[in-house]
């Protein structure tokens, strides 16, 4: 049975391949697509986005440093940013000036989010990549790697019709998992010593919120417990009327009148990467987003309407498996802003971790930015495997600071750049002079500050 599954139906060459079509794996394609390479992009949906579709999570997070004054992730960011105001699929970031709907009534770290369309995404993200040449490969899950000397040789994909096996000079992991480079055999990391992560929510869609009369209650309303209803909440969860752990009001206006609620929760510690055990819980919490709703619409006046559009296709996973890289990431560099001379992505989201009854936005030191250096994104014992997003080489707090879209993106990016010009040094990404990638960024609207 095992031969006739692995029977190979297609093969294909090419430069650089990359596994994953989330925000990390379509800025990765596109921008090595443009350093001039040939490239396939293969995703398990039947489209792009990762999270940002599948997961229905609707708002990029902000892009500005920690004050909300500049802009500090650009680059690629920015570009996608405006091709979708071209087909008023997002709400620019600078009309979102935090507090307001659009920042689910918060400012620490919510100056300037950026809400977007779902179907505009994919529709943007599938015409950018075509437009590169990138190739793109639908319904295909990797499942299997080979490897030799250091070098990742073959990629294989299962598809409706068999196996696709995908050769290429440069291997680009941005499943969020790090399925590539487990399969390929790099060092891995999952949680902390005992497998602990941060809590998965299923997102949904909702429309018929009175916004007027949820605006007004939140401009009257003086403290935080009472602008997030957080006492209804968890008198609701004391009396079992509230389904789960999230404590407060959670939830983003986007556009065309629906708001997209991040308030379902799995509560135990699940093992993300166990099929059967993410089968469970993707039932179990459309079950929970039901009680939620019901739980809405019965307490507070300005949602006694409201109606869910849709839940999400995919669980919404904050932290699953992270790539060992040349260097990891440590929440002390994000702490502190630690300046990497090889630094390719600068940015300031918070720290915010995702755990039962609470997010716990741990300090940082530092009011600077913070950077994200090459040695992070290539994996560790490999010269021709690359990695970012979510499952890139950083520790637990670290990953919970970097894992918002727009640092996803603009990892993306370097590594794309990276790929790209690792093929003028023998497919060698250690190779590659980090100066010619930062100058690179730059060229292309990057920030580094
Ligand atoms: C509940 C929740 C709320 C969040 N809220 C925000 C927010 O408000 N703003 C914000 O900016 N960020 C938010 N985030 C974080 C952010 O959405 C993600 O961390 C980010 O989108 C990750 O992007 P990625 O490209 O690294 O990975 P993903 O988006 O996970 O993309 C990985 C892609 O790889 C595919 N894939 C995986 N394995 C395989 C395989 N074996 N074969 C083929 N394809 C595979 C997946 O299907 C997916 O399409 C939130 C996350 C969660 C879970």
């Amino acid at each position: 049975m095992s031969s006739v599954l692995f029977d190979i139906k297609k093969s294909f060459g090419c430069n650089v391949f990359v596994a994953g079509g989330g925000v990390a794996g379509i800025a990765a394609a596109i921008s090595a697509a443009r350093g001039g390479a040939n490239v396939i992009l293969a995703d398990n949906n039947g489209y792009l986005g990762g999270s940002a579709t599948a997961g229905m999570v609707g708002t990029f997070m902000t892009c500005m440093d920690t004050k909300g004054e500049k802009q500090i992730i650009k680059g690629f960011f920015e570009e996608f940013v405006l091709e979708l105001l071209k087909e008023n699929g997002a709400i620019y970031h600078t009309s979102c000036p935090g507090s307001d709907s659009y920042s689910g009534y918060r400012e620490t770290g919510h100056i300037g989010v950026t809400p977007y369309d779902f179907e505009a995404f994919k529709r943007v993200a599938e015409r950018m990549c075509l437009e590169a040449g990138v190739k793109l490969l639908y319904h295909a899950t990797l499942v299997k790697a080979d490897a030799s000397d250091g070098r990742v040789r073959s990629a294989y994909l299962a598809l409706k019709d068999g196996i696709y096996k995908i050769d290429a000079d440069v291997f680009i992991d941005t499943t969020g998992d790090g399925a590539l480079s487990y399969l390929a055999g790099a060092q891995t990391m999952y949680g902390d010593e005992d497998g602990t992560i941060q809590n998965p929510t299923l997102f949904c869609t909702i429309s018929g919120v009175d916004k007027p009369m949820l605006d007004e209650y939140v401009r009257n309303s003086k403290n935080p417990r009472e602008r997030f209803y957080m006492d209804l909440i968890e008198e609701g969860r004391e009396r079992g009327e509230f389904p789960c752990g999230t404590y407060k009001l959670r939830f983003f206006e986007g556009l065309n009148g629906y708001w997209n609620v991040n308030m379902a929760q799995v509560d135990e510690n699940i093992d993300v990467l166990d099929g059967e055990v993410i089968t469970e819980a993707e039932i179990s919490q459309r079950a929970q987003l039901v009680e939620i709703i019901k739980f809405l619409r019965k307490y507070i006046p300005s949602l006694r309407d409201i109606k869910m559009v849709s839940s999400a296709a995919a669980l919404g996973i904050r932290e699953s498996r992270r790539v060992v890289g040349n260097y990891i990431l440590t929440v002390d560099d994000v702490s502190n802003s630690t300046d990497f001379p090889d630094k390719v992505v600068s940015c300031a989201n918070s720290i915010d971790v995702h755990c039962k009854d609470r997010v716990n936005y741990q300090t940082r030191k530092s009011e600077k930015s913070y950077y994200i250096p090459l040695s992070c994104l290539i994996v560790k014992g490999f010269s021709n495997l690359l990695v970012a997003g979510r499952c890139l080489s950083a520790d637990r707090f670290a990953l919970a600071a970097v894992r918002v879209m727009p640092p996803c993106f603009a990892m993306g990016e370097a590594v794309g750049v990276t790929s790209a010009l690792a093929l003028g040094v023998g497919g060698d990404v250690n190779r590659v002079n980090v100066k010619d990638v930062q100058k690179i960024l730059l060229e292309n609207n990057g920030c580094l500050d």
